[in-house]
């Protein structure tokens, strides 16, 4: 697949440079409410028609050692009988969603966190035990399985039984190679390391690997990263994303740890960016959106291609007609175009279900305006491209007469040639996609002010 390359435009990288949602659901986190409870939760379980497919995604939320950058909802503990009892928990969660889910398959299963691999592999394989005692689970290679490794927390020989286990996908965080960039951000972790692991798993019919980066830690620079990125490329990873650290030591502790004088300017940040999307971009990724590269031949690139690619909680995915559900603390699922997330401290967690209830927290009931609106970003942030004709038909609208003032708004972006606009598509042009924040905010009927400066990341 031939993509033209992204342009670099640091004066309007600097113009639209505010802070905005990253959309992995709309509405985003943010409106969710405690209006939503586990009847409105149950109820969409139970509507779900017998054809539908399913994706389950598992919390961990466990970790031996704190990074400083981090901003999960993670519990740090050397502890391990911890994990013990949350896995107990955990399976009887999943037997009673699982309970209401009626014949539907499941088609993919993702372990995030925290640390997934935390877990030992016996642990782990009582959880797996139990998801295909539950659910409808095909006993083969078309389902996905992917985990979030992390290398310093597994032993090199855990990858086999993991892959008889049936994962299949990996993701591993590195964020950068360089050892006082480590230091300063509590996260010892060698090329050595990594590449072995990743080697292993490649050797066990892992696909998809993905390494996690970040720009903008302290101490970077450009001739730090640039040695970081040409070791990354030699573990010649299938996918890679590359995050923009925010600092926000007045949200999250563990920041705290982290000296702001140590950060690369916001000039040498966007100078690191730069690189990376270049030198990706020439080592043969393709950029498929928002932080995230991927080989020409990867699932995403692909998914990108056929236009079904799709945005979660998890980032962007395949299959975007898979209905998501979550299970462990502060864990998000979506049915029906309906939000849902359970309670995020384990303690509440323990009791709900003690109480054999669902550890339900919040969630939105959204109506027919979010689901058009989450349509046209979820297009406009996938694909860079909505046919406002293919909207009209599905919505039964005027595209013109609904987003009257939003098609006002985009004028500026047009006149910057940040999209393309006729009467039958808008189109994100080379120079607009590294904006795709700004452009989807145009169509975000909850977006204000307080939000964009209290709640979110910069674009860039
Ligand atoms: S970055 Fe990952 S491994 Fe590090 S503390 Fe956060 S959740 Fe745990």
């Amino acid at each position: 697949m031939k993509q033209t390359k992204l342009e670099w435009d640091d004066e309007l990288l600097s113009k639209y440079n505010i802070s905005g949602p990253r959309y992995t659901s709309y509405p985003t986190a943010l409106e969710f409410t405690e209006d939503y409870q586990s009847t409105d939760y149950l109820s969409c379980l139970s509507q779900l028609s017998d054809d539908k497919s399913l994706s389950l995604y598992i919390h961990i939320p466990y970790c031996q050692n704190i990074c400083y950058y981090c901003a999960c909802n993670k519990i740090i503990t050397k502890d391990k009988s911890k994990a013990e009892k949350y896995i107990g928990y955990l399976i009887k969660e999943i037997e009673l969603v699982a309970k209401n889910v009626g014949d539907n398959k499941l088609r993919q299963i993702h372990w995030g966190g925290g640390t997934p691999t935390y877990l030992s592999v016996s642990q782990i394989t009582s959880i797996m035990n139990s998801i295909r005692h539950c659910f409808k689970v095909p006993n083969d290679e078309s389902i996905e399985i992917s985990i979030e490794i992390d290398p310093r927390a597994i032993a090199i020989e855990d990858i086999q039984p993991l892959a008889e286990l049936g994962f299949n996908r990996m993701s591993m965080g590195v964020q950068d190679f360089n050892p006082v960039v480590q230091k300063a951000v509590n996260r010892i972790q060698s090329f050595e390391l990594t590449n072995n692991m990743i080697i292993e798993a490649r050797k066990h019919g892992f696909k998809s690997i993905n390494l996690d980066l970040i720009y903008g830690l302290p101490f970077q620079n450009k001739e730090t990263f640039e040695q970081t990125l040409q070791q990354v490329i030699e573990i010649s990873p299938d996918r890679i994303s590359v995050f923009n650290y925010a600092h926000l030591p007045h949200r999250f502790k563990p920041q705290r740890r982290i000296n702001g004088d140590n950060l690369p300017s916001a000039a040498e940040k966007l100078s690191i960016f730069q690189y990376i999307i270049d030198t990706l971009q020439d080592s043969g990724y393709l950029y498929i959106g928002m932080d995230h590269f991927a080989k020409p031949d990867d699932e995403l690139a692909l998914a990108q291609q056929a236009g079904c690619l799709h945005r979660n909680f998890q980032g962007y995915t395949t299959h975007q007609e898979y209905e998501l559900i979550g299970v462990g603390v502060s864990s998000i699922g979506s049915i029906n175009g309906q939000y849902h997330q359970n309670v995020r401290d384990v303690d509440s967690y323990y009791e709900l279900l003690d109480q054999s209830k669902l550890p339900s927290w919040r969630g939105a009931k959204v109506n027919r305006d979010d689901l058009l609106r989450k349509a046209v970003i979820f297009e406009l942030i996938c694909h860079f491209e909505l046919d406002l004709t293919q909207m009209e038909a599905i919505y039964n609208i005027s595209f013109k007469a609904y987003f009257e003032n939003e098609l006002e708004m985009l004028k500026p972006y047009e006149k910057d040639g940040l999209v393309c606009i006729s009467p039958t598509v808008i189109r994100v042009t080379n120079r607009g996609r590294l904006l795709i924040r700004n452009i989807c905010m145009v169509f975000d009927a909850y977006m204000n002010e307080l939000h964009q400066l209290n709640s979110f990341s910069k674009v860039i």
